[in-house]
C-alpha cells in the first residue's frame, strides 16, 4: 500500500496535470548541466530523466557511462535532494527505447511534490554532474507540473508549510583492497531518526555486515540467511535494511520510523563487513541512509531550509490569525471553547487549544487527535482578539 500521499494533507483531490518535457541545455565545457525547473504551476513532482545518444547502444554500456554521474537538486541555492545515479539505476530499472535511456526520479517515497507556489522568488534548479557528457545528445528533464483550484491555492498562500520528507543520503564509501576480507566503515549520518540503509555493490560477497553504535553492536550480525530473509533485494547491487522490520522504504509515514535510533543522542555509527575472499579487489560499497526531515517553507523570508526533527515537532512558529467562525471551533482535547492560541490541522482542518494539543503531540502521540493523521503544522495561532476588542469598543 502507498501511503505517500496521505500525511500530505495539502494535496488536494482537485488538480489539473501538465506533464512537460524539460530540455536541459548540454554545455560540454561545464562542469555540470543545470536547468531552472521554477514555473508558474502550483506543485511539482520530478518523474525521469531521458538522455539521448547515437554513440551508447546498451543499458551497460549506459550504465558505465553515468556511474560516477550525480543529480542535485537545489531550492534557493541549498541541496533539497541529492543522488549518485549508480544508486537511481539500481533502484528502477533503466529503461530504453530506441538510441533513449530513462532514469525515474525517486520522488514519490522522498520529497514528493513540489509546492512551487510557495517558493515567492526562490529558483529551484536541477544540475546534473556529469562528465563524458560529449557522447549524449540531448537530455529531456520529464516534470509534472500540477494545478490546483483555487480554493485550494488559498490554503498553499498560507505563509508556512512544513512538509514531512524521506532523505535518501549517502553516509558512507568502502573501497575494497587488496588482501582484506574484514571492515569497519564509519558512517556519517547526521539525521536525527534513520530508519535504514540501503547498501550499493556486489551483494553477493557480503558475508555478513552489523552496525554498532557507540561502540555496541545494535544486533547480532546479519549473515547471508539473515540478509535472504530480512533485507529488501532491490537488484543484485542493492539492497535494503531497516531498523524497524518494515522493509518498505516507500512508507512515508511517521509509524514507518517507530523502532528508528535518535542519532543525535550517537557519537559514533560504525558498520563491519565480512566479504567473500574471492571478491574483487577495487569493488566498491556505498551506504544510503533512508531517514526522516521536514522541509520548510516559509513564504515571508522566501527562504526553503530543512528542518532536521526527531519525528515529534519541536518549537512553534507564531502566526496571527483569526478562527474560521464557520467552524465548530470547540477544542475536543479540552472540550473547552478555543480561546486565544489555536492549532489546526492541516488534514481534516479540525482547531484545537495549542496547550492541549502541544501536550497531546509531546506524550507519544504525534497525530491529529481527530484523524489520526500525522501532526505536522508546527504553528501556534493567535487570535487577533484585542484588535477586535478595540474595535468594539469604539
Ligand atoms: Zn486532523
Amino acid at each position: 500500500m502507498d501511503t505517500g500521499l496521505e500525511h500530505r494533507s495539502i494535496i488536494p483531490n482537485n488538480r489539473s496535470h501538465e506533464m512537460m518535457y524539460l530540455p536541459i541545455n548540454l554545455n560540454i565545457n561545464k562542469s555540470y548541466q543545470t536547468v531552472d525547473i521554477t514555473r508558474n504551476a502550483d506543485t511539482c513532482k520530478l518523474k525521469h530523466i531521458v538522455f539521448n545518444s547515437d554513440i551508447i547502444q546498451s543499458i551497460s554500456e549506459f550504465k558505465n557511462l553515468l556511474n560516477e554521474a550525480i543529480f542535485e537538486l537545489t531550492l534557493d541555492n541549498e541541496i533539497i535532494a541529492k543522488y549518485n545515479f549508480s544508486f537511481l539505476m539500481e533502484l528502477n530499472e533503466v529503461k530504453k527505447v530506441g538510441n533513449r535511456f530513462a532514469i525515474k526520479i525517486p520522488h514519490d517515497h522522498t520529497i514528493d511534490e513540489i509546492i512551487l507556489i510557495a517558493l515567492a522568488r526562490a529558483p529551484l534548479k536541477l544540475n546534473l554532474h556529469i562528465t563524458n557528457i560529449s557522447v549524449i545528445s540531448a537530455i529531456n528533464l520529464y516534470i509534472d507540473y500540477i494545478y490546483y483550484d483555487r480554493e485550494q491555492r488559498v490554503q498553499f498562500d498560507d505563509n508556512v508549510h512544513n512538509i514531512l520528507i524521506q532523505d535518501i543520503q549517502e553516509c558512507g564509501i568502502l573501497n575494497v583492497e587488496n588482501n582484506k576480507t574484514h571492515y569497519k566503515l564509519n558512517l556519517h549520518d547526521n539525521s536525527h531518526r534513520t530508519k535504514g540503509y540501503f547498501i550499493e555493490g556486489d551483494i553477493s560477497k557480503i558475508k555478513s555486515f552489523c552496525i554498532r553504535m557507540n561502540g555496541y553492536d545494535r544486533f547480532d550480525e546479519y549473515d547471508q540467511m539473515a540478509m535472504q530473509l530480512y533485507c529488501h533485494h532491490i537488484s543484485d547491487n542493492l539492497i535494503y535494511f531497516s531498523y524497524t522490520g518494515q522493509n518498505n522504504y516507500k512508507d512515508m509515514t511517521l509509524d514507518s520510523y517507530t523502532g528508528s535510533p535518535d542519532h543525535s543522542r550517537l557519537d559514533t555509527i560504525v558498520m563491519l563487513f565480512k566479504f567473500d575472499e574471492n571478491i574483487n579487489i577495487e569493488s566498491q560499497f556505498k551506504i544510503y541512509s533512508v531517514s526522516l526531515k521536514y522541509l520548510h517553507y516559509s513564504f515571508k523570508f522566501g527562504r526553503c531550509v530543512y528542518v532536521p526533527t526527531s519525528g515529534i515537532l519541536k518549537g512553534w512558529i507564531i502566526e496571527k490569525k483569526e478562527l474560521d467562525e464557520s467552524r465548530d471551533n470547540m477544542c475536543s482535547i479540552s472540550h473547552m471553547p478555543i480561546e486565544t492560541e489555536y492549532c489546526t490541522c492541516l488534514t481534516c482542518n479540525n482547531n484545537f487549544d495549542h496547550k492541549s494539543l502541544a501536550n497531546w503531540i509531546s506524550s507519544d502521540h504525534p497525530s491529529c487527535p481527530m484523524c489520526r493523521c500525522f501532526w505536522k503544522n508546527n504553528i501556534k495561532y493567535v487570535r487577533d482578539i484585542i484588535d477586535t476588542i478595540h474595535v468594539d469598543e469604539l
